[in-house]
């Protein structure tokens, strides 16, 4: 294993190394079946298993009962944007999205294709970096939904306190930074993520849907683009991606023995406490995108003074075995991702890395 490198990439991002292992132990035989979980029917036992217990794991771990659904799609969080209008956008209504970064731009473009919108905030202004206070967001009378991004992988901003909206269907791309710590998942109507950030390998996506959001849908979308279909059917409606599904599954059973999301969110404060503590302590060599109330405990985007250190920073990183940390050309600078399964070391290594960088170069 001495040849791993910390892995500070945004996405398809860092496993946990045990959910790896345990993986590789079984990839040839799985539990007693004499072939790979990439074999297998998704018909079989053996994968119903696994597709059932992601659920509960799933439900287990967000702490929400029987009212809710979790499906297992494909496509992406990027046909999210484009499901959630074309089911619960109905001609007369409004769909009000809050706009923090360019995925929650996304998801407002694609809802533009089905009916009418509204932009409730946005803080484009100042380049995304910050989310906006309470009093800043004025809703439409009436929406479908809300729709929020609770956290920036862009530009490394996050919801630290998630909002409400009463009766109002609250919706979210938790793409980047699901499972990062306990929230109250009851205040939402429908939650979704790729799973190629927080929770797994890609080609899955989560959508965790409050039930009476199945009823009276549109019968007129396409079969696969409706989420009555995926919940009627378990997740099972068409063949579904088995091997990303199990591999989120090892993950959900790693992230319960890690003291699920109190435990988690303890660990992640204290990684991403070591990064931050470093610019602010660096008298300005490190320069934070994101305003210190807004800052995402999951990507964290800072600058260096100027473009040819942060190029020689992110080189030298490589070579230290710290790879992955160049910022999104949006933002520029660098990018550290240290979602759920970076371990402690990671961010240690990282913090001890820019505190020399400085010392050389500063
Ligand atoms: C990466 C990302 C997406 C896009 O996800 P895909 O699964 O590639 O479609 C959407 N929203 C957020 C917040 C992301 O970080």
């Amino acid at each position: 294993m001495n040849n791993r490198v910390f892995n500070f990439s945004a996405g398809p991002a860092v496993l946990p190394l045990e959910v790896l292992v345990e993986a590789q132990a079984e990839f040839l035989n799985y539990q007693q079946t004499g072939m790979s979980i990439l074999e297998t029917s998704h018909r079989s036992k053996a994968y119903e298993a696994i597709n059932a217990e992601a659920e509960a794991n799933m439900k287990e771990l967000l702490g929400i009962g029987d009212n809710y659904r979790v499906l297992f799609v494909q496509g992406g969080a990027s046909t999210q944007f484009a499901m959630i209008p074309m089911n619960f956008l109905s001609p007369g209504r409004t769909a009000d999205y809050i706009l923090t970064g360019a995925w929650s731009e996304k998801a407002l473009k694609e809802a533009k294709l089905f009916g009418t919108t509204h932009v409730a905030a946005t803080t484009a202004e100042g380049n995304y970096k910050r989310i906006p206070n309470m009093d800043e967001i004025q809703l439409s009378d009436n929406p479908a939904y809300v729709h929020i991004t609770s956290n920036n992988t862009i530009f490394g901003t996050q919801w630290n306190e998630l909002p409400s909206f009463g009766q109002v269907p609250l919706i979210a791309d938790m793409s980047s930074d699901i499972l990062n710590k306990p929230f109250n998942a009851e205040n939402f109507a429908l939650i979704y993520a790729g799973a190629q950030k927080n929770l797994g390998p890609s080609g899955v996506t989560v959508v965790i849907i409050r039930k009476d959001l199945l009823e009276n849908n549109p019968k007129t979308i396409p079969a696969m683009m409706r989420y009555e279909t995926h919940s009627k059917n378990d997740s099972l409606y068409n063949t579904p991606p088995a091997f990303s599904v199990y591999m989120l599954n090892l993950v959900l059973r790693w992230l319960k023995g890690q003291g699920g999301l109190v435990g988690i969110g303890q660990r992640n404060t204290l990684k991403a406490g070591l990064v931050y503590d470093t610019i602010d302590q660096s008298g300005g060599f490190y320069r934070g995108h994101a305003d210190l109330g807004s800052r995402s405990l999951m990507n964290v985007t800072f600058r260096l003074p100027n473009e040819d250190l942060e190029k020689t920073f992110a080189k030298e990183a490589e070579q230290a075995g710290l790879v992955g940390l160049k910022g999104h050309r949006s933002v520029g600078g660098l990018r550290a991702s240290i979602y759920n399964a970076m371990p402690v070391a990671g961010c240690q290594g990282l913090k001890d890395f820019m505190i020399e960088f400085q010392r050389k170069n500063g």
